[in-house]
């Protein structure tokens, strides 16, 4: 196909080789790179033709293909056929993903690392533990009593037990991967007018809410996602918290502190030129995981103005404090989302080693051989459906359909 279109034989394997590429007549000139089966990205013969991007080119080019039996890859066409000729396991084809949509250096690591393999080989490891379990229970089933070491069934149970303890701790990490590449969620909480919309875009460097001088402006979140030394973190303003007759208002503060609750780091805000600390209707929300913050330094805040400890004074008119500040919700963004060990960082990794345990944790109650050696096999089956060993094909849709095209 490549030759049709080139009038020219191919050159080396992986050489960049100057090319005109024809249809009915030159389309352009450009260069050809070419990649034989086995030894390329797919695993099938691959050509790659570096093109002058302009569209009336590309539609040209892709005419000049379809003419000569080609047609496009649908959006992550390239990475499954891939993934179906073993070049990678499913968790890295999903890296492909991550590592294109990466916006922070720490996504961008993350999606790297599982790329690598850290995380499928870990599963592959957790898996290749229970089948060498299974085969010693099964011993137990096919061998007569005496013939076996003493103890077999219940060295199995042990290395169970020990197995689903390190499965749980993976799964124990406060969701790390996921919120690495969904980002760490701060909300920002606090009276009407105490500067929550103005300080949203001081932080975020754009007018991404609304500032207004009538208190109960933004009734509904406004959400905006930066990267803060290499973490992503995504704000979200909120209502003024205050008790309301307004049903709009209202339903607005409802959102404010479900949001709340769901926040990994709150920030709750006040007016410290006029109040020595947040109104009760914020306070409800201090704890470790919020901060405590003066605003409206310009104006001189109000003597005692913050008893409690960890606090922080800013103006988001000034901008004074504002680094300090981010500084801190950089730091406790680290603090939730590093980490070496590879973590899930997909549900559909979480749902595959708790199914795992599931099956871990029913074979030690199971009493007869057969049992369990079943329940091993189906907690490995969890384990290798998770790197993509068996094919689900709605799981396969699910995961490529994440892709662009050209991936
Ligand atoms: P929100 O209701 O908590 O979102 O408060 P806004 O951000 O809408 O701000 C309420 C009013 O306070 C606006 O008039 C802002 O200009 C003003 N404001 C906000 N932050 C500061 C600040 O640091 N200093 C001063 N002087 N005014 C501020
Ligand atoms: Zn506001």
């Amino acid at each position: 196909m490549v030759s049709a279109i080139t009038k020219k034989p191919l050159p080396p394997p992986r050489y960049a080789a100057r090319r005109r590429f024809w249809g009915p007549d030159a389309i352009d000139d450009g260069l050809l790179l070419w990649f034989p089966g086995p030894a390329s990205f797919t695993g099938e013969d691959v050509a790659e033709l570096h093109v002058h991007g302009g569209r009336a080119v590309y539609r040209a080019l892709a005419d000049a293909l379809a003419a000569a039996g080609g047609r496009p890859a649908e959006p992550g066409e390239f990475t499954r056929r891939a993934f179906h000729n073993g070049k990678l396991d499913l968790t890295q084809a999903e890296a492909i993903a991550d590592l294109v949509a990466a916006e922070t250096e720490g996504q961008r690591r993350q999606a790297l690392r599982q790329l690598d393999g850290a995380l499928g080989q870990l599963y592959e490891g957790w898996r290749a533990r229970l089948i060498a379990m299974s085969a010693r229970a099964e011993a137990a089933i096919d061998f007569p009593e005496e013939d076996l070491p003493d103890g077999l069934l219940a060295g199995v149970a042990t290395d169970a037990a020990v197995l689903a303890g390190e499965l749980r701790r993976h799964l124990d990490d406060g969701g790390r991967g996921e919120r690495l590449r969904e980002g760490f969620h701060v909300a920002i909480l606090g009276a009407p007018n105490a500067g929550k919309s103005s300080l949203l875009n001081a932080l975020v460097g754009r007018a991404a809410a609304i500032v207004h001088e009538t208190a109960g402006t933004t009734r509904d979140i406004v959400e905006a996602a930066i990267d803060l030394n290499g973490w992503p973190v995504v704000f979200s303003d909120t209502a003024g918290l205050r008790v309301t007759a307004d049903p709009v208002e209202a339903e607005g503060v409802r959102r404010a502190q479900e949001r709340a609750g769901q926040a990994d780091l709150k920030l709750l805000i006040f007016d410290g030129s006029t109040q020595a600390e947040p109104d009760a209707a914020t306070m409800v929300f201090a704890g470790p995981r919020a901060l405590l913050v003066a605003n409206k330094s310009d104006l001189g805040l109000v003597a005692g103005s913050c008893s409690i400890s960890g606090w922080v004074r800013v103006s988001a008119a000034t901008g004074e404090g504002l680094g300090g500040l981010a500084g801190q919700i950089a730091a406790a963004a680290a603090a939730a989302l590093d980490g070496s060990a590879p973590a899930p960082t997909r549900l559909r990794h979480r749902m595959a080693v708790e199914t795992c345990i599931q099956h871990l944790d029913a074979m030690c109650r199971a009493s007869l051989p057969e049992l369990l050696v079943e329940d091993l096999r189906l907690a490995a089956r969890a384990l290798a459906a998770a790197v993509g060993r068996i094919d689900i094909e709605d799981v396969l849709d699910a995961v490529f359909r994440e892709f662009c095209i050209g991936k």
